[in-house]
């Protein structure tokens, strides 16, 4: 076993939403030269890697891409996603002890649908991350504990009907910043209620009141999930300098945080504070998870005591950490019939909207209730704008762990939609064969993932 750190830089010089766009290429520069001038890529136990690609079939495995992979993806998202899976490679076969992707762009915004860029995001870097190590090395259980100041929606999207992977998100809350949701009732789909937990926090939160949520609920509900591989979502803008978020963490917070949170890998999201806050953090993250002294880490006005926590806030915090752990504990004795109701499917209607793209989704979402599996699930979206409208969609998701009969009547489901007409985009995600087909109306052609169906 290795007690090496991997580092994967890649600052996408050739992608930007536009040129003076928050979310850019400099947010990761300063980082580099902090990095550079402290020496720190000379540490033995750092070692820096050269990133490698995602390909279509790793991104198809998470999403579907309106109207393919290849419209909503650029070079610059495989090589994001295809750096956290080379540290996955590398940490799951022990040749590193843990890694971080300090990548862009950005992911966790992204949802299964991806019609367009909301968020800054088009594609989930760790949820490509989380299908690919389940697919490649059979890992069983994955955590994702989300540090950025925003929800992670899309990331909680993508998981919400799966027992297996634990989704942890605190962040500004909802009420006050985008994308509006991330409430403590948002607790995951029939078959993995409480796989799903969201810790709003006020505006103003400081490291006491951060680190207080770590202590008393994300590391007591990791030691009971016992996840084989823990992914940090790692977001740097609840940092006090950010221009975007309005809470008070520190360098130190974060590197407090990873320190004990101990990562296999952490992916960059978002962070926005490009010379106050991101060289300090990402330096802090990089020495607590290599495991050297972070302690001078200092943001130059900073000084210790600068944030007091308010009472009431805390308090407030307090209680609802202990309610989530409640919910946590007691998750195998909820009445799941009462709370979701009964029925062959769970449904339920969404709006989405992609504020990067200005389009407003419409979706439809069943899971089959399967007493063996996780069941598959239906989505049938329409989006306003977006590529080539109308785009009205049908997919069909089959988890890995799904019994015959659901796999069977998801390839019938998908036979039928094609036949149908109701639909311009027709997909099949079956990830028990790691096949994935699309089918286009208008065209009346098939596609297998990343390129047309071979006549037969
Ligand atoms: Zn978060
Ligand atoms: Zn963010
Ligand atoms: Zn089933």
């Amino acid at each position: 076993m290795s007690g090496k750190t991997g580092l994967v830089f890649f600052p996408a010089f050739d992608w930007a939403i536009s040129p003076t766009h928050p979310e850019r290429e400099e947010r990761l520069l300063y980082t580099r030269d902090t990095i550079f001038e402290e020496g720190v890529l000379d540490l033995p136990n750092i070692e820096e890697l050269a990133p490698r690609l995602a390909t279509f079939h790793d991104i198809a495995r998470v999403h579907f891409c309106v109207p393919r992979v290849q419209s909503q993806v650029t070079e610059a998202h495989l090589i994001a996603a295809g750096a956290a899976m080379l540290l996955g490679d590398l940490i799951i076969e022990g040749s590193l002890r843990n890694g971080f992707a300090l990548v862009r762009p950005p992911g966790h915004h992204a949802m299964r649908v991806v019609h367009g860029n909301r968020g800054f995001c088009n594609i989930n870097n760790e949820a490509v991350l989380v299908e690919y190590l389940r697919r490649r090395h059979g890992v069983k259980r994955i955590a994702i504990v989300d540090s950025d100041v925003h929800h992670g929606d899309g990331t909680q999207e993508i998981f919400y009907h799966d027992p297996d992977v634990l989704f942890i998100s605190f962040h500004q809350d909802g009420r006050t910043i985008y994308p509006g949701t991330g409430f403590t009732h948002e607790l995951g789909g029939p078959l993995a209620y409480a796989r799903t937990l969201n810790v709003p926090l006020p505006p103003g939160t400081t490291d006491e009141t951060f680190l207080y949520v770590v202590d008393n609920l994300i590391l007591p509900v990791l030691q009971d999930f016992a996840p084989e591989f823990i992914i940090n979502s790692a977001g740097q803008d609840n940092h006090y300098t950010d221009p975007l978020g309005s809470m008070r963490f520190t360098a130190q917070g974060y590197a407090e945080f990873t320190r004990r949170l101990n990562p296999h890998l952490a992916v960059l999201e978002g962070g926005y504070a490009i010379e106050s806050a991101l060289p300090y953090v990402n330096l802090a993250i990089l020495l607590a998870l290599s495991g050297h002294d972070y302690s001078y880490v200092r943001e130059p006005d900073y000084w210790p005591g600068k944030f007091k926590e308010s009472p009431e806030r805390l308090d407030q915090v307090k209680r609802m950490v202990d309610n989530l752990l409640g919910i946590w504990q007691n998750r195998d004795k909820a009445d799941i019939e009462k709370l979701f109701g009964t029925g062959k499917f769970y449904q339920r209607k969404k709006n989405i909207y992609y504020d990067t793209d200005y389009i407003e989704e419409e979706q439809f979402e069943k899971v089959r209730m399967c007493p063996y599996c996780p069941g598959y699930i239906i989505i049938e979206s329409r989006a306003n704008r977006g590529y080539g409208s109308p785009n009205r969609v049908f997919a069909i998701s089959v988890p890995f762990q799904a019994c015959s009969c659901c796999q069977a009547e998801a390839a019938d489901a998908y036979e039928k939609a094609k036949k149908e007409g109701r639909f311009d985009y027709v997909y099949l995600q079956d990830k028990t064969t790691d096949t994935y087909m699309s089918y286009e109306r208008n065209k009346n052609q098939e596609w297998c993932s990343e390129g047309p169906r071979p006549e037969v």
